[in-house]
């Protein structure tokens, strides 16, 4: 391999080998061609192809110089020897001695251990691994600094054609790219089915020309692109509404859109004969390849902005903006990195699911899901690479699976599943309107969370006795800038009157935690869900809790208003937060409006301390209502958003049933109505026991309302009790086998 590579040099090899994209050759005779093509014009003794057969494995599939039988033979693990090590970090291995580097892997069927020499460089586009090129030579040497990026060129140019198909097909094993059926398994965000096709949030840029003839055009071309784009950051950053925060992103995103070293890379990838295009998507798979071995998160921050940069440039360059003409399928599922929650609440309710790489249960697009109860997997990682718009695809949503591209066996079992769900939800709706009353007499009240306007006419659908838990911080999450108190106003009086004289409780802002308002300076916290959260910020900073109050009592009007604080963990905090209610009432009055004529203020009980506050609490509040998401991450002192410790605990444990006993033995003794508004209320095992200690309010997603009451329904509550008392009582460490048991037993 000479060390002095002219750029004309490259610019013949990639002439040659787009070349043998434009002929007629079958896929293998085009990968045949290929290896030999780049061994004569680098002058190494071999050049090889490896590509990825699925997700974990890669396959020599060409090779000019190693043994020919092995080729399709010779497979390695992602991360086996230094080809999967080259495939897995997405950076090159360049070595003199390969037989003594760490890693190594000999595999005789290729004869290479007759070459000292290696070098090997990802194929990948975007972050999408392809597979990996390697060239090797007898003579123990480094290949130069040059060479290394020569080779980088021609995979770039590679991972183009792989992607645009050139290698598929013919009988050598190598599926077409976006053709087969791909399994992801992610974890569950919303639950839920959905059958649809794929509706990519931001779709995927085809570069059909990734070789160009004439640099000196490419070069205006990707200098044009970039003052195009550094106007438009420039114009962002000069919009007056911008906060700190979004200027200070935006400041970083301009840096850059200016630095030199990034045009000058491209430029250089230019030189060597890739078209703009192909240049951009280089240095943007670098980026992505540095961007996984960054452990710091600011820095990997930094690096996203360069990702998104190069998004646009893309965009800019083809002209396929957002809006490629593509049209919405009927049945659109979402798929993307991950989403905001406002981009999610535009789509509305149109979608039929949602999968995202990224996010988390917690996640803001998580909440405005399932406020809209959309079927949503997170952390399905690559399908944004493996997915193409219009693809058919299967949205498991209680497994955290999604199928992309299914087998027809798969699409009919799960299509199975889907009508039996169905079924059940018919059977459902069928109890809407009758009373979740158990066998033996006791009614219990069955009420839904809500904390969209798109959730009240689920109120009427599923037949819910009221809102148990109005989360108002959606309203908040979902904005740029914090709403005003006449559009608060203006959105209660509308949630009120949808829901026709039914009961609405609603929780005054719960931020902090998981939930940052992205006008609000984040507060740096070693630990946010214990830290300044919900009524804590509320109280410290009380105008926003004011206005938030005076919106409810204005939109309230003579209607009754029932309003509740989250987060409460002692009485003075109850206290204080009633204060500025009572206040507010007054303060209104005297202006001459109209308040309402009944005012309930309760507390949301999500801490332990709360259950041991004085009577004089219990007596004062108006109702109490469990917020058992929050409530059992601190009994247990397990993180709810934290999959790993989630579920080690059992809600149905005797020793939190017992304590939830203890809340419900206060709330009798003082005459305090008390509810439960965690999401275990809507699982129809959890919402048996809570009744069957004695907790007569329900409040839970609607959905889960049919199955709740049904299981209600058919049941004696006396005896899941003495059921339950008795596991107790022989030490069980959770009810839940022996409550499930003696359901075995019940009849329909
Ligand atoms: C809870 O903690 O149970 C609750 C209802 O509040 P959130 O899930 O909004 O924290
Ligand atoms: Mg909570």
């Amino acid at each position: 391999m000479p060390t002095e590579r002219s750029d004309s040099d490259s610019r013949k090899l990639l002439r040659r080998l787009r070349d043998v994209l434009g002929n007629k050759a079958k896929g293998q005779d085009r990968l045949d061609q290929i290896t030999k093509l780049i061994a004569g014009s680098l002058g190494t003794e071999v050049c090889s192809i490896y590509l990825f057969r699925d997700p974990e494995t890669l396959e020599l599939c060409a090779t000019e110089g190693l043994k020919k039988a092995a080729v399709h033979q010779t497979r390695m693990k992602l991360g086996e020897g230094l080809v999967g090590r080259v495939a897995r970090n997405g950076l090159p291995i360049n070595t003199a001695d390969a037989p003594s580097e760490k890693g190594f892997r000999y595999m005789p069927e290729t004869g290479e251990e007759l070459f000292s020499a290696f070098l090997g460089v990802p194929i990948q586009r975007v972050g999408e691994k392809l597979g990996v090129l390697v060239v090797q030579s007898k003579a123990a040497r480094a290949y130069s600094e040059d060479e290394i990026y020569a080779l980088e060129v021609v995979a770039m140019v590679l991972a183009e054609m792989t992607e645009l198909g050139a290698f598929a097909g013919d009988g050598n094993g190598m599926g077409a790219l976006h053709k087969q059926p791909v399994l992801f398994r992610g974890e569950t965000g919303q639950e839920g089915a959905a059958e649809g096709r794929v509706w990519l949030h931001e779709p995927r840029v085809v570069v059909t020309n990734p070789v160009a003839d004439d640099p000196l055009t490419e070069i205006d071309r990707i200098r044009e692109a970039v003052g195009v784009l550094r106007v438009s950051v420039d114009d962002l950053l000069s919009a007056e509404s911008l906060d700190k925060d979004q200027k200070q992103v935006l400041e970083a995103y301009r840096m850059f859109a200016h630095s030199r070293g990034w045009l000058r890379r491209m430029e250089e990838d230019i030189a060597q004969g890739l078209s703009a295009e192909a240049a951009v998507e280089k240095e943007q798979s670098a980026t992505r390849a540095r961007l996984e071995q960054v452990p710091d998160a600011y820095l990997r921050e930094r690096l996203h902005d360069l990702d998104d940069l190069s998004n646009r440039l893309l965009r800019i360059l083809t002209g396929q903006g957002k809006d490629t003409g593509a049209e919405m399928p009927d049945n659109p599922v979402l798929v993307a990195r991950n989403i905001g929650p406002g981009e999610l609440l535009e789509y509305g309710r149109k979608l039929k699911g949602v999968v995202l790489e990224e996010g988390s249960v917690g996640s803001h697009a998580a909440i405005v899901a399932r406020a809209l109860a959309i079927p949503m997997v997170i952390h399905a990682e690559r399908i944004t690479n493996e997915a193409l718009n219009g693809n058919p695809i299967l949205v498991d949503g209680d497994q955290g699976v999604v199928h992309l591209r299914p087998e027809d066996t798969v699409a009919r079992s799960f299509r199975d599943k889907v009508a039996m769900q169905a079924k059940a939800m018919e059977r459902y709706a069928s109890l809407r309107d009758l009373p979740a009353t158990t066998k033996d007499g006791v009614t219990i009240s069955l009420h839904m969370n809500a904390g969209l306007m798109a959730d009240l006419p689920s109120l009427i659908g599923s037949g819910a006795e009221g809102v148990g838990l109005f989360r108002t911080e959606l309203q908040f999450l979902v904005r740029n800038q914090m709403p005003r108190r006449e559009e608060l106003a203006q959105l209660y009086s509308r949630v009120m009157e949808a829901a026709q004289g039914r009961p609405v409780a609603f929780r005054t802002l719960d931020i902090g935690s998981d939930k940052v308002l992205p006008y609000m300076k984040p507060q740096d916290e070693p630990n946010p869900a214990m830290g300044w959260r919900a009524i804590r910020v509320g109280l410290d900073k009380p105008g926003v809790l004011r206005m938030q109050l005076q919106a409810l009592i204005r939109a309230s009007g003579e209607r009754p208003l029932s309003i509740m604080f989250p987060f409460i963990s002692e009485q003075a905090e109850f206290l204080e937060a009633r204060g500025h209610v009572l206040r507010e009432m007054h303060r209104e009055k005297s202006l001459g409006h109209v308040v309402p004529k009944a005012l309930e203020i309760g507390a949301m009980l999500e801490t332990p301390s709360l259950a041991y506050a004085p009577d004089a609490f219990f007596q004062l509040a108006d109702f109490i209502s469990i917020g058992g998401n929050d409530l059992k991450q601190f009994f247990f002192a397990a993180d709810r958003e934290n999959e790993r410790v989630r579920k080690r605990y059992d809600t149905l444990n005797a020793s939190f049933l017992t304590f939830l006993q203890f809340i419900v033995a206060r709330c009798a003794a003082s005459g305090t109505k008390l509810s439960f508004c965690g999401e275990d209320a809507g699982r129809p095992i959890e919402a048996l026991a809570f009744a069957a200690i004695g907790m007569r309010n329900l409040s839970m997603r609607p959905a889960s309302i049919g199955p709740v009451k049904a299981l209600l329904r058919r049941v004696n509550l006396a005896e899941a009790r003495a059921v339950i008392d008795k596991a107790r009582s022989e030490g069980a460490e959770t009810v839940r086998p022996a409550l499930m048991d003696w359901l075995a037993t019940q009849g329909e």
